[in-house]
């Protein structure tokens, strides 16, 4: 902690965030999966350049040349800060939901003209699962209990489709569930893919901002993630990753900057990044997320890693000892997961547990089914559950307060009222 705390502050650790009742609001730091409070150094970093924007590779005046080349050295600030091989693109998009969107647009067809097929798991991420169905052929594999099972699944799948001349063109995976934090191991999802002939694209939003990633280093083809999620404010994400496709590929928005040449009966257009980035780009947004990426590239990753993990230690720990808690897992064997936990509290309704913890406590933590309607289903949490989750800015002291708040929950149950109001507990 002492290496991490005193380069990485966030905003709302002081004064930004209001108290209720004379206790501060832990919003940010124990939802930092759903979005992660901005370092005090990217807030610094977008007030220095807010007054400096002008028009993206389309102006000739100073400020006009200033914001393009602030833009372009983000870029290659992003790309570098997930290990970008040299061919590498980095296209900046708003999002992680915007990358994978884009990439489903780029995945090559099959032989016979057929959109190409794309293998994705149940426990993904609807940004990592919606996109495949919509555009492309996606096969959908039930995550088994065991990464080496579901391993053994998939590369069976990859196998059978191969064998019957109709191969996969890319496996998608999550770095880091956003419901468990868990993940698949990278170095043997790579090497069963490239086997295969397939590709694959890792959903980084919930592991970039955890865990060090290098495309070079781990082989993977693809990595999206997203600003807001990288102590970065919203607007801007990435996606990195072989030049080929993105080169071939639809265009994600047609318009503007996007094209060499406009003619009414033939328009030619650019080469990636440029071909998927029409309209005016997201300057701040970009210089904004490559601050937060140079933050955290300062940061030692060992540290990072000690102070993240052990306050996700001590939250399934905690959470594990308080009667009536169930702390939701997709894997039994799975290795290092990031700091993202959910639980379920017996007889009683997500909403109200959040409620009762926003209300009665300051905390904020996300509950619902996490964009992860079909896992949540299978799982047997229908209904939903709740989510705690940690940052580089949270505290074992916030943790605690979580834990305390839930004991307290479970014994005496909630001091005020609650009822639903237009679908949302409130008090
Ligand atoms: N994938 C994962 C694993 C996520 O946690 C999220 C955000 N909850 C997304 C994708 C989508 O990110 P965004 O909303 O920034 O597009």
């Amino acid at each position: 902690v002492s290496h991490v705390a005193p380069v990485l502050t966030v905003v709302g650790s002081d004064t930004l965030v209001p108290l209720v009742d004379g206790r501060r609001v832990t919003y940010a730091n124990l939802d930092v999966a759903a979005s992660a409070p901005a370092l005090r150094t990217v807030a610094d970093r977008v007030a220095e350049v807010l007054p400096l924007y002008a028009s993206v590779h389309r102006g000739a005046g100073y400020l006009s040349q200033v914001s393009t080349a602030l833009y372009e050295a983000s870029r290659r600030t992003i790309g570098d800060f997930v290990g970008a091989r040299p061919d590498d693109v980095t296209v900046v998009t708003r999002n992680t939901t915007d990358s994978t969107n884009l990439l489903a647009g780029c995945v090559p067809a099959a032989a016979d003209g057929r959109p190409g097929r794309v293998l994705v798991l149940d426990a993904e991420h609807h940004a990592n699962l919606l996109p495949w169905q919509r555009t492309t052929r996606a096969t959908v594999v039930e995550a088994q209990p065991t990464t080496t099972a579901t391993l053994a699944l998939l590369a069976d799948a990859l196998r059978t489709a191969a064998d019957a001349d109709d191969p996969f063109a890319l496996l998608t995976v999550t770095g880091a569930s956003n419901v468990t934090g868990e993940s698949l191991p990278l170095d043997a999802v790579v090497a069963l893919a490239h086997d295969h002939g397939a590709r694959v694209l890792v959903d980084g939003a919930q592991l970039v901002p955890h865990r060090r990633f290098s495309l070079a280093g781990s082989g993977v083809d693809y990595v999206a993630f997203s600003g807001h999620k990288t102590y970065a404010p919203y607007g801007a994400g990435a996606l990195v990753g072989r030049r080929d496709w993105l080169d071939a590929g639809t265009p994600y928005l047609a318009g503007g900057g996007a094209v060499r040449n406009v003619a009414l009966d033939a328009t030619t257009w650019q080469t990636a990044p440029a071909r998927h980035e029409a309209g005016s780009p997201n300057v701040l947004g970009a210089v904004a997320l490559a601050s937060a990426c140079d933050a955290l590239a300062a940061v030692d990753p060992a540290a990072l890693h000690a102070h993240e993990d052990a306050l996700r230690r001590r939250l399934v720990d905690g959470l594990s000892a308080v009667p009536g808690v169930r702390v939701v897992q997709v894997w039994e064997d799975a290795v290092d997961p990031v700091g993202v936990v959910t639980f379920s509290v017996d007889d009683h309704d997500p909403g109200l547990v959040a409620a009762y913890l926003a209300a009665e406590h300051g905390i904020g933590v996300r509950d619902g089914r996490f964009c992860a309607h079909p896992l949540l289903r299978r799982l047997g949490y229908s209904a939903g559950a709740v989510r705690a989750s940690v940052g580089v800015g949270t505290s074992g002291e916030e943790v605690e307060r979580l834990l305390t708040a839930l004991e307290q929950f479970v014994t005496d149950g909630p001091a005020v009222r609650y009822a639903v109001v237009d679908g949302c507990w409130a008090v």
